[in-house]
């Protein structure tokens, strides 16, 4: 989650077939596929500005010359005929382009990086109980689409909001509370994933929910996982495992991996680091261990902070006792969050910290691979 995100694109050729037949439509667009055409409605922009007659005609014959504009044009007077004699194609009557207008920013992010707060401001504390109660609703910052840094091949990923730990390096700090989220029900974000669903699988992806912390929605994050798996779709969640007791057992079979974050071994530097102890984090690793479900590490590398590599050795024997981590990623540290601290009036202790040199992830890297662990 540290990484930069790849470039959102859709998984599937289905988003490019629907923008090339929107042009055809001639009646309003059904409710239900209102928000696709939402999201499409940029590229639909920008298509028209550059082919603002063309784009319409993909794919089709050979238009009548009768009802070509141009032929329209060469009757009447050849400065203004595409105004009055040319009805509005499809694309440029489309309404849904008045939505960069609306105060809150769409749920599709272009990377989690946005900042994004108070989307549930108004929302009354009950609500807000009964939805992390019943686990039917849940909030979001964002979904992004086209990862391939937040587990196997191309993901979705949802960001959650809420976390209760106040990490120093947290690049997403906008994502601690919870009512910064989009309140978004379970039937919608099912209906979201279901868009996705095949691409998805031909490239080996799947759908991630990070944070924040998906645990804080516990309810709501098992139930869109209990949605995905019966898409048949590969599920994620990127966790810092202090709530790892919520999940039961059942719960966990709706989960193919766990990306749990080791963010240090000394308790008491971990407790200065994110503001809380690291036992509950381990002991969901054992937990993990011991139903052999599939774990990826994930440790961020700050230089003077998390960098001392006989602490790094304590993790990577901790890793590697536990028998069921596929890998470990060894996330640098970047200050691409570091604009979100100073917007929120947050003080922020790694103002002048550095991104650790290639040299010094190698070297983290080659402690957890000499524990036997495949490390990236
Ligand atoms: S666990 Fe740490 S890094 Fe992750 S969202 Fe919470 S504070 Fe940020």
């Amino acid at each position: 989650m540290a990484k930069a995100r790849a470039k959102a694109r859709r998984p599937g050729k289905a988003a490019k077939k629907k923008v090339a037949k929107t042009p055809k439509r001639s009646k309003p667009a059904k409710p239900a596929k209102a928000a696709k055409m939402a999201k499409t409605a940029k590229r639909a922009k920008s298509a028209r500005a550059a082919k603002p007659t063309k784009r319409p005609q993909a794919g089709k014959p050979a238009p009548s010359p009768k009802r070509t504009e141009p032929a329209v044009a060469a009757k009447r007077k050849p400065a203004a005929p595409a105004k009055s004699a040319a009805p509005p194609s499809a694309a440029q009557s489309y309404k849904p382009l008045k939505a960069p207008q609306h105060p809150k920013p769409g749920l599709e992010a272009a990377s989690p990086f946005e900042m994004r707060v108070n989307l549930a401001k108004d929302l009354p504390e009950t609500d807000v109980q009964t939805a992390l109660d019943s686990g039917d609703m849940g909030f979001l910052h964002s979904f992004t689409t086209g990862s391939t840094v937040d587990g196997p091949g191309v993901r979705v990923v949802a960001w959650t909001t809420g976390c209760q730990w106040r990490c120093r390096y947290c690049h997403n700090p906008d994502t601690w509370t919870m009512r910064n989220g989009y309140p978004v029900s379970v039937a919608n974000a099912t209906a979201e994933l279901r868009k996705y669903s095949q691409g998805l699988k031909v490239m080996n992806g799947g759908l991630t929910i990070s944070g924040g912390e998906p645990l804080m929605q516990h309810r709501f994050v098992v139930k869109v996982f209990d949605a995905a798996k019966k898409m048949g779709v590969h599920t994620t969640i990127e966790t810092n495992g202090f709530l790892g007791e919520r999940l039961s057992d059942e719960d966990l079979t709706k989960i193919d991996l766990v990306m749990l974050g080791v963010k240090a071994w000394g308790g008491e530097l971990h407790k200065e680091l994110t503001g809380r102890d690291n036992g509950p984090t381990l002991e969901f690793g054992r937990r993990l261990a011991k139903l052999k479900k599939k774990i990826w590490v994930r440790f961020v590398l700050v230089p003077s902070l998390t960098d001392d590599l006989d602490d790094v050795g304590k993790i990577a024997e901790y890793a590697a006792s536990l028998g069921n981590v596929e890998r470990v990623e060894v996330l640098p540290f970047h200050q691409m969050g570091r604009f979100k601290w100073r917007e929120l009036g947050i003080r922020y202790h790694l103002e002048d910290t550095k991104p650790p040199s290639a040299e010094l992830v190698e070297q983290a890297c080659a402690v957890f691979r000499a524990a036997g662990l495949e490390a990236h």
